[in-house]
C-alpha cells in the first residue's frame, strides 16, 4: 500500500503547487496598482475611439480597446476646481464654497484637511500615494508665500509625493513645486506673485503687447509675460524656475513615469493630472502640425503621447494586469478659452464636444458628459461600452469598495461605488440614481431625465427651466419643459432636497 500513499503525497503536493502557482499568477483584485489620468478640457468628441476624425489618438484608443469606455461619464463641474476637489474627496464641490469657483494662483488650500480624500483612503490600504501635474486647489493657509515650504498642501490631504503646476498654465506663478517647494528658485531671486496690483516691472500683455510672440489673449490673460505669453495674474522673479511651456508635457511625464518606477514593488496610487489640451495651448514642436485640428488637436496628440509613456511603464514592469488605469478629463472641451491660437476660427470640423450641446463651463452635456476610460485586465471587459451613469466623484466610493476600506458616512458624501460598473455586473441596475452637474447653474439627473432650473445670466433676463430627455434627445435640441411641467416640479424637489441633505449617497443605517 506504501506505492499508493507515495503516489496520494505526489499528488497532493502537485495540487498545492497548482494552486500556489495560480495564486502568484492571479493578481490581487483587492490591491491593483491605481492611475487617474484627468487630462484638461478634453470633450466628449476629442478622442478617435470617441469618434474623431481629425485628431489621432493611439494610445488612447488602444486603452479603451483593453478596457471599457463609459459614454454617460460626468466630471462632477463644468470647469477645474469644483470638478477636481469633487474627484479627490468625494463631495459635490457646490457643497464646500472654497471650492466651487476656479481658483486664483494665490488662493488657499481649498480641501480641509480633515477631510477623507482618495489618497488619504489609499494610505489606509498601504499604498504609495502621488499626484503629478495640475493642482489648481489652492495652497498654504492664507495667501501663499512662494519663496518657502507651503503647507498644507498635497501632502496634508494624503499624496506621499507631489510634483505640481500650483494653479493652471494661463496664470503665475510659471513654476513647478515638488513636495511643497518650488523647484529650482534661486533664494537671491524671490518670486512675488499678485491677482491684484502689479508686482515688478516685468512687461505685461496689457501694457506691451507687441512682446507677444505668440497667443494673443482673447479674453483676460494680459498681465504678466512669461514665455511670451501673458497671463492672468503677475509675478516677479524665479526667473531660473520657470517652466518652458513647450516642455510641460515632457516634464510632466517624465515625474509620472518616475513615480510607477520608484513605486513598482507595491500598490501605488497616482493622479496624473495633465496640462493638455488648456492653454496657453503649446505643444512641443515635434507635436506641430501632427493633426488636422491645429494647435488644440496637436495638443490632443501630446496628451495621447503622455498617455503611451505611462502604459509603456507599465508594460516595461509587467505592471499592467495589476494596475486599474482610468483616464477622464475635468470638464467638457472649448476652442477659444482666452488666446488668440487659432482654435476659435478652427475650419476643420473637429467637433470637440461630439453631439454634445454646450462646451466647458456649461450646464448642457457638452460642459461635464466627458470621456470615462477604465482598463482593469481581467476585471473590466476589454473593447466594450457602458451606458450606466457615472462620475469621477465617484472615486472614493468605489477605491474604497475594491481595497474593501469601510468608508465613513461623513467621508465622500456624494461619491457612490461604480465598481459593480467597472466590473460590468449587474448592468440592469444603475450605480447610481441622481447626480448634479455645476455649470451655470447648477443641473440635475435622474434616469434618463434632466433639468437645467431657470438661471438668470449676468447681463440679461432670466433663462426659463429647460427639461430634456437625454435617451431620445442627447443634443439637448428638444426642452420638455412646457409639456412636462410635473417632471420639471420633481426635479426641481430632487435637487432641493440634495442641497437640504448635505449628502446623496445614503447614510448607513
Ligand atoms: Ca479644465
Amino acid at each position: 500500500m506504501r506505492w499508493r500513499t507515495n503516489l496520494w503525497l505526489v499528488e497532493v503536493c502537485f495540487l498545492a503547487l497548482m494552486a500556489s502557482t495560480s495564486a502568484m499568477a492571479e493578481p490581487d483584485r483587492t490591491r491593483p496598482n491605481i492611475i487617474v489620468i484627468l487630462a484638461d478640457d478634453i470633450g466628449y468628441g476629442d478622442l478617435s475611439c470617441h469618434g474623431a476624425t481629425k485628431v489621432k489618438t493611439p494610445n488612447l484608443d488602444k486603452l479603451a480597446g483593453q478596457g471599457m469606455r463609459y459614454v454617460d461619464a460626468h466630471c462632477a463641474a463644468a470647469v477645474c476646481t469644483p470638478t477636481r476637489y469633487s474627484l479627490l474627496t468625494g463631495q459635490y464641490a457646490w457643497r464646500h464654497p472654497p471650492a466651487r469657483g476656479i481658483l486664483s494662483g494665490v488662493a488657499p488650500l481649498a480641501i480641509p484637511t480633515d477631510r477623507m480624500t482618495v489618497p488619504k483612503l489609499l494610505k489606509q490600504a498601504d499604498y504609495a500615494t502621488g499626484v503629478v501635474g495640475k493642482w489648481h486647489l489652492g495652497l498654504g493657509d492664507v495667501k501663499p508665500d512662494f519663496n518657502t515650504e507651503i503647507k498644507p498642501g498635497p501632502r496634508e490631504v494624503g499624496f506621499d509625493y507631489s510634483f505640481i503646476i500650483p494653479a493652471t498654465g494661463d496664470r503665475t506663478p510659471c513654476v513647478y513645486m515638488e513636495n511643497g517647494r518650488v523647484v529650482n528658485l534661486d533664494p537671491k531671486d524671490p518670486i512675488q506673485v499678485s491677482y491684484g496690483a502689479k508686482v515688478g516691472d516685468e512687461p505685461t500683455g496689457r501694457e506691451n503687447p507687441k512682446l507677444l510672440f505668440n497667443q494673443k489673449p482673447s479674453n483676460g490673460h494680459d498681465a504678466t509675460i512669461v514665455n511670451g505669453i501673458s497671463r492672468i495674474g503677475f509675478m516677479s522673479g524665479g526667473k531660473a524656475a520657470r517652466w518652458k511651456d513647450e516642455d510641460m508635457a515632457d516634464d510632466l511625464t517624465k515625474q509620472a513615469v518616475n513615480f510607477v518606477e520608484k513605486h513598482k514593488e507595491k500598490p501605488f496610487f497616482l493622479y496624473f493630472a495633465t496640462h493638455d489640451v488648456h492653454v496657453p495651448r503649446f505643444p512641443h514642436p515635434r507635436f506641430r502640425g501632427k493633426s488636422e485640428h491645429g494647435l488644440r488637436g496637436d495638443a490632443i496628440v501630446e496628451l495621447d503621447w503622455s498617455v503611451g509613456e505611462v502604459m509603456a511603464v507599465l508594460d516595461k514592469h509587467k505592471l499592467t494586469e495589476n494596475t486599474l488605469v482610468i483616464f477622464t478629463s475635468d470638464n467638457g472641451g472649448v476652442m477659444n478659452d482666452g488666446y488668440f491660437d487659432g482654435s476659435g476660427t478652427d475650419k476643420s470640423g473637429h467637433q470637440c464636444n461630439g453631439v454634445l450641446r454646450g462646451f466647458k463651463g456649461s450646464a448642457y452635456e457638452g460642459g461635464t458628459r466627458i470621456p470615462f476610460i477604465v482598463r482593469w485586465p481581467g476585471q473590466t471587459p476589454a473593447g466594450k461600452t457602458s451606458n450606466t451613469l457615472v462620475s469621477s466623484v465617484d472615486l472614493l466610493a468605489t477605491f474604497a469598495a475594491i481595497t474593501r476600506k469601510k468608508l465613513p458616512d461623513e467621508a465622500g458624501p456624494d461619491s457612490f461605488d461604480i465598481l459593480p460598473a467597472l466590473l460590468a455586473e449587474r448592468p440592469e441596475k444603475p450605480c447610481r440614481e441622481t447626480l448634479t452637474m455645476q455649470g451655470n447653474p447648477l443641473a440635475v439627473r435622474q434616469g434618463k431625465w434632466k433639468l437645467i432650473p431657470p438661471v438668470t445670466p449676468m447681463k440679461g433676463k432670466t433663462l426659463p427651466a429647460e427639461l430634456y430627455d437625454l435617451e431620445a434627445d442627447l443634443p439637448e435640441a428638444n426642452n420638455l419643459a412646457d409639456k412636462q411641467p410635473e417632471k420639471v416640479t420633481e426635479l426641481t424637489n430632487l435637487l432641493e432636497e440634495l442641497r437640504k441633505s448635505g449628502r446623496s449617497r445614503p447614510a448607513a443605517k
